[in-house]
């Protein structure tokens, strides 16, 4: 049977295996497409049940989450923990809250991680977790009540060598902090190793906040230079208005380009002249408000768009960094009719699979989240290795380690694009260059 043949035999039997797990299924048929590629040049790769190992994780925790909320109702929430892939590391990936998580989009989350973490070319394996819990609208004492019922699970899965958590959406610094809390209380010890994102004078890593942002600004400044351009002067849309989304404005505004554009789930705002990061920071960060209030507050040119599409703004640069799926092919169409060069990834698979075909037939550069957004997680594996040094590093020292890494992930992944002759097509230099390392070492430690 031919090589193409077994892979695509192989996915009806995921799709089987993990039913009614659409995401999940959109992330491993994205992965075994480039795989094909891999294996019919290395048929190696496919010995000893290497790619079903791949596919299935090593460990899957689901559990329940009661808690008590300020009116002294019990509630009752899913904690998920997926362990996909330790070959290369400890597992290592975000938690998320957010009412949308089930199990299948933790194991593509968890799925992502392991080749995302490989192409960071440091010690970690791919994992996630999270909760159906919404920290939204919630106070501050509920939102420490239910970290606090969810680690006194969690905590018996994880561990500095074992399983290192980290934030994503709706877990930022408040939630690293309650459920470190309770980590320390439970453990009785102070194991600074066992989660990343902590704040500054408990371990935390300087470069932390702002890593995924920049990250993805140093990743596509580097794309971008392999065409002869730069940021400066470039008109970038960046959607959502979270973590990810304000350090990319932040860095792309440093660069010389202007932000035209941000978005949050429920509209978007235009900003011609740029966004005041400093107001942003104070409504999204601090007062925990929504994207409309910066339109109110901003003054002049700053306009809002209740319910619009932000991906109708034109720009030169593209840079998704909100959720999945939240970029489809008529929006793909629709950017490149308005002259976009760019697209790099923030989210995780924020393009749908006609979105992300739609740019690479259509010549645009389009840097996949794997790839592009790996700099949260880079710089979570620094601050691991100044946890267990006992040192902390200078704001200058993480940055440029971070740009490092990030220029390095577009060299090879560029490189290794060209090594397939699919030059230009960095979504299968991303899985193929991310596969292969984790793949030595699977075969390498035998049939587990
Ligand atoms: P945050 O929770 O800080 O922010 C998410 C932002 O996206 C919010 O502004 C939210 O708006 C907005 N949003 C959510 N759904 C939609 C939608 N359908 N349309 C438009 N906007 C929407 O999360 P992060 O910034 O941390 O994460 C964003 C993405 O980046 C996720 O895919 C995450 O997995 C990925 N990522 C994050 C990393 C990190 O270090 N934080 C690392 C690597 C990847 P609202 O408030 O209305 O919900």
């Amino acid at each position: 049977m031919s090589i193409d043949q077994q892979i695509s035999d192989y996915y009806s039997k995921l799709l089987k295996r993990n039913a009614g797990e659409p995401e999940f299924h959109q992330a491993l048929a994205e992965v075994l497409d480039s795989l094909k590629i891999v294996l019919n040049k290395d048929p190696h790769y496919a010995d000893y049940g290497l790619v079903e190992r791949l596919c299935e994780p090593e460990r899957q925790l689901i559990f329940r989450v009661p808690w008590v909320d300020d009116g002294g109702q019990i509630q009752v929430n899913r904690g998920f923990r997926v362990q996909f892939n330790s070959a290369l590391g400890p597992y290592k990936g975000g938690l998320r809250f957010h009412p949308s998580v089930n199990l299948g989009i933790i194991k593509f989350l968890g799925f992502e991680q392991i080749f995302k973490n490989s192409l960071t070319g440091l010690p970690i394996g791919g994992g996630k977790g999270g909760s159906d819990f919404d920290p939204k609208g919630k106070s501050d004492a509920e939102v420490m009540r239910f970290c606090q019922s969810f680690m006194t699970e969690l905590h018996n899965h994880i561990g500095e060598y074992r399983d290192v958590p980290a934030g994503d959406i709706g877990v930022g610094g408040r939630e690293i902090g309650f459920l470190f809390g309770q980590y320390r209380r439970l453990e009785n010890k102070h194991e600074s190793g066992v989660l990343t994102g902590k704040g500054l004078s408990w371990g935390g890593s300087l470069v932390r906040t702002e890593a995924t942002g920049y990250g993805l600004v140093y990743l596509t400044s580097e794309m971008m230079k392999t065409h002869g351009e730069s940021f400066d002067g470039a008109k970038v849309i960046v959607s959502g208005s979270g973590n990810v989304a304000i350090y990319a404005a932040e860095k792309v505004q440093q660069l010389g380009g202007t932000v035209v554009a941000m978005s949050d789930s429920s509209g978007y705002i235009t900003t011609p002249n740029g966004v005041d990061l400093e107001l942003l920071k104070e409504i999204k960060e601090v007062r925990r408000e929504r994207i409309s209030t910066y339109a109110g507050e901003a003054g002049a040119g700053v306009e809002y768009h209740e319910g619009g599409n932000v991906w109708e703004v034109s720009a030169d640069v593209a840079l998704p960094c909100a959720t999945q799926n939240e970029l489809d092919g008529e929006d793909a169409k629709l950017l490149v009719k308005n002259q976009v060069r760019y697209v790099a990834e923030g989210a995780n698979m924020p393009c749908t699979p006609e979105a992300a075909h739609y740019f690479v037939e259509n010549g645009i550069a389009f840097a996949p989240g794997k790839a592009a957004n790996a700099g949260g997680v880079a710089t979570s594996a620094l601050e691991m290795q100044q946890n267990a040094s006992r040192d902390s590093w200078s704001f200058e020292y993480t940055d440029q380690r971070l740009h490092e890494i990030m220029s390095n992930i577009f060299r090879n992944i560029d490189k290794t694009s060209k090594e397939y002759g699919l030059e230009g097509d960095y979504v299968a230099g991303a899985n193929i260059a991310g596969f292969k390392k984790v793949a030595d070492a699977m075969l390498a430690q035998g049939v587990i």
